[in-house]
């Protein structure tokens, strides 16, 4: 969650979940500000009940201490359960991920949540997210696939796709405006084009960016699936420098008879083998992975093949997911863990996590690294890694130097240059 809730006339924007929600959030701060002066917007995330408690949480801090605010709750668990936000006296308006223009004015009816499967819109048209050092581009939004204990696509609705010249004009304007580095972000990356005529595939945008875009130093991808990536963009993970050496995969367990129980489309070993593929044509990539822990039947057998995953394919960077039942999935019909098991299994799942991240930095250290600044001694290097910096340097630039060592979290630059 990001936004202390400061009563201003501008629109208060407050984040919750996706890169995604951050572009759309970006978004709504840009497009609809004249309907929300002296309001302040949840956009709400549905993907754990924890992240549905947040919002609530936030929605009751808001009207504690503003008020006389208009507080409106849009985002998906405002999609999916609209009646939940309706029955908080604290909230004037709900309105859905399907947003018309005036969805934000003053007058109309207090819940607006319309069939987000009948959607046509993709992906919010932002000009960059502001202060941040990289920018979020989002090129596609929604999902086709119908993982069993997901409410996304419920939330977002089928795939859609931004058409590539919107992409590549939001890229050239954020490049010209100073950002060295774009992540493409959406909800399921890999889909991008299949919606569109002739089936453009990922690869072929990013070869258009590449091309079309020669000011921009770094491109990068946000999250995308394990069960596939097309030739163009391993040619381009290849042979592109300014394509970052850096996949973080949604891989959710690393069982077969778990991913089968998922709906998955891919298994144990083809992710091992993706991943090995990419290696071998670029040595220098860092590869992160989505796993959750105490998915329903998951035995402790299946539960070890998902920490035997995280040294097996060498990984960097665990985001660790304790799993959540969501209304209305099917794994939720499934039988459950007990919660002390699933958190007991997430602490483990992340201890896995911290070991391959100690790997991983043990291995940059001595070797060379350039790395986007974030903020005061933090940055961002190419493979993902964080780096902890001393001295002065501007967020958003670019600076060089060898590692000097690590701390467990973070590689320790030595002297460095700007880049
Ligand atoms: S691919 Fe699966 S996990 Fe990802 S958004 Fe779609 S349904 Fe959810």
């Amino acid at each position: 969650m990001t936004a202390g809730l400061a009563p201003t006339g501008d629109a208060q924007v407050v984040t919750f979940g996706c890169r995604l929600n951050a572009a759309q959030s970006q978004a709504i701060r840009e497009e609809a500000s004249q309907d929300l002066a002296g309001a302040v917007v949840f956009n709400t995330c549905a993907v754990t009940a924890e992240a549905v408690r947040q919002a609530r949480q936030a929605i009751r801090k808001a009207r504690r201490e503003q008020p006389e605010a208009r507080l409106i709750v849009t985002g998906c668990a405002a999609q999916i359960d609209p009646a939940m936000f309706a029955a908080m006296s604290e909230v004037d308006l709900v309105v859905g991920n399907a947003r018309a223009a005036d969805a934000f004015a003053i007058a109309g009816a207090r819940v607006r949540v319309s069939d987000i499967m009948s959607e046509g819109a993709a992906a919010p048209k932002v000009s960059g997210l502001a202060g941040r050092s990289r920018a979020y581009v989002a090129i596609q939004n929604g999902c086709d696939h119908r993982c069993t204990f997901c409410v996304i696509p419920f939330g977002r609705g089928n795939s859609r796709s931004q058409p590539a010249h919107t992409i590549i004009d939001q890229a050239r304007d954020l490049a010209a405006r100073g950002h060295r580095e774009v992540v493409l972000t959406g909800v399921d990356l890999t889909s991008w084009g299949a919606d569109m005529d002739g089936s453009p595939t990922l690869g072929d945008l990013v070869g258009q960016i590449l091309s079309e875009v020669p000011d921009l130093p770094r491109l990068r991808l946000s999250s995308i699936d394990a069960a596939e990536i097309d030739d163009a963009l391993m040619a381009h993970i290849a042979d592109a420098p300014r394509l970052m050496p850096h996949l973080h995969l949604s891989v959710q367990s690393g069982d077969d008879l778990i991913l089968k129980r998922m709906k998955r489309r891919h298994s144990r070993a083809d992710a091992l083998e993706l991943i090995a593929t990419v290696r071998r044509a670029r040595p220098d990539a860092a590869f992160g992975a989505d796993l959750i822990a105490g998915f329903p039947t998951e035995t402790e057998a299946a539960f070890e093949n998902s920490v035997a995953f995280v040294e097996e394919a060498g990984l960097a960077f665990l985001h660790v997911f304790p799993y959540s039942p969501r209304p209305g999935t099917p794994a939720a019909r499934m039988p459950q863990h007990p919660a002390e098991l699933i958190h007991a299994r997430a602490r483990r799942l992340r201890a896995a996590g911290d070991a391959a991240l100690a790997r991983h930095l043990e291995r940059r250290v001595g070797g060379q690294i350039t790395a986007l600044v974030e903020k005061p001694g933090h940055a961002r290097a190419e493979d993902f890694t964080e780096v902890a910096f001393e001295g002065e340097a501007a967020p958003g630039g670019l600076i060089a130097g060898v590692v000097a060592g690590h701390d467990g979290r973070r590689a320790l630059l030595g002297a460095w240059r700007p880049a």
